[in-house]
């Protein structure tokens, strides 16, 4: 499993985390296969206060019992929590659900009403008090980062997590350049689309298809693959199945090559510029 120095916090975190998003439904089999994932390297493990209400967080706190230390843990507050005070009591509220007296990483999960400057305070209390290592935003388009970094200065801002999958390229001309250059990573959320990933049948459903076979890989590793072509990117794919998670653990160490990038663009276009980032 490739690992890169997760922004400023300059923490070693897998290329290929989990996600968590609506995994309280199958409780047993997300315990398992969370465990799996760390087994083979998927260490960062990302949640969020929303996510069954909490439900969630206390099904890592059972997932992760005994091994907090393998884990880059990261949980993400509400907008409508995340005034000066709200934001502290609400990463107290999800570390007392995990389990655990500190998150590797506390991200803001979109920007809402409270201003940045009063969520930002919370954050750089919580890491003064050691509750946080590190904090980041998440679905945060060019502007909004640079705002967050003339407030808070670049090496502060740990991530931005934002939704990119193989047919939703909308963070490639603007946002991975500008974290890049200032040195925060990009975690891709949903990078297979949230479960609407290419079918068998299309064309870049097919190239996939013919890369993973010659690769000896699935064609979810390849489109993993894909997105952490880029120096900056992290993917944070959600599994329920241990059998998924092993496929997807395989992009950790699969680098494509030049051909199989130009395939995969030419099939998947990067389409016309977006005026507003895509959220799911
Ligand atoms: P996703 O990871 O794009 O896709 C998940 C779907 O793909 C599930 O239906 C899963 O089913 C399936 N899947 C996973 N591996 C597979 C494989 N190898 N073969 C076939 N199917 C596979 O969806 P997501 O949950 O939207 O995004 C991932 C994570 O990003 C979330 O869980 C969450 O942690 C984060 N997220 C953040 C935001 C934000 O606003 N910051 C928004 C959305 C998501 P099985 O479980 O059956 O494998």
């Amino acid at each position: 499993m490739k690992t890169r120095s997760f922004g400023a916090s300059g923490v070693e975190v897998p290329i290929i985390g989990q996600g968590t998003w609506e995994m309280e439904g199958d409780r047993r089999n997300a315990v398992a296969a969370l465990r799996r994932g760390i087994d083979l390297g998927m260490t960062h493990i990302d949640t969020a206060e929303m996510y069954g209400s909490g439900r969630v967080e206390k099904l890592i706190a059972e997932a992760i019992e005994g091994r907090r230390d393998e884990v880059f843990l990261v949980s993400k507050v509400l907008p409508t929590n995340a005034s000066r005070e709200g934001t502290v009591r609400a990463c107290e509220r999800s570390l007392r659900r995990l389990k655990t007296d500190r998150l590797d990483g506390y991200l803001l999960h979109w920007e809402g009403s409270y201003p940045l400057e009063d969520t930002v305070a919370a954050f750089e209390q919580l890491r003064a008090e050691g509750k946080i290592r590190s904090w980041g935003v998440s679905n945060f388009d060019e502007r909004a980062m640079q705002r967050v970094v003339a407030l808070a200065g670049a090496p502060s801002v740990a991530c931005d997590q934002v939704c990119y999958h193989i047919r939703e390229r909308a963070v490639e001309p603007d946002v991975i350049p500008f974290c890049r250059e200032q040195g925060i990573a990009i975690v891709a959320y949903s990078p297979f689309g949230s479960g609407s990933f290419p079918s068998p049948g299309s064309p870049g459903g097919q190239a996939l298809a013919d890369i993973a076979a010659a690769r000896g890989a699935s064609p979810h590793a390849v489109a993993l693959a894909f997105l952490c072509r880029d120096e900056a990117v992290f993917a944070i794919p959600k599994s329920a199945r241990v059998d998924h998670v092993e496929e997807n653990a395989v992009a950790g160490d699969l680098s494509l090559d030049h051909d199989e990038i130009a395939r995969l663009d030419a099939v998947f276009p990067l389409g016309p510029k977006r005026r507003t980032l895509p959220m799911i």
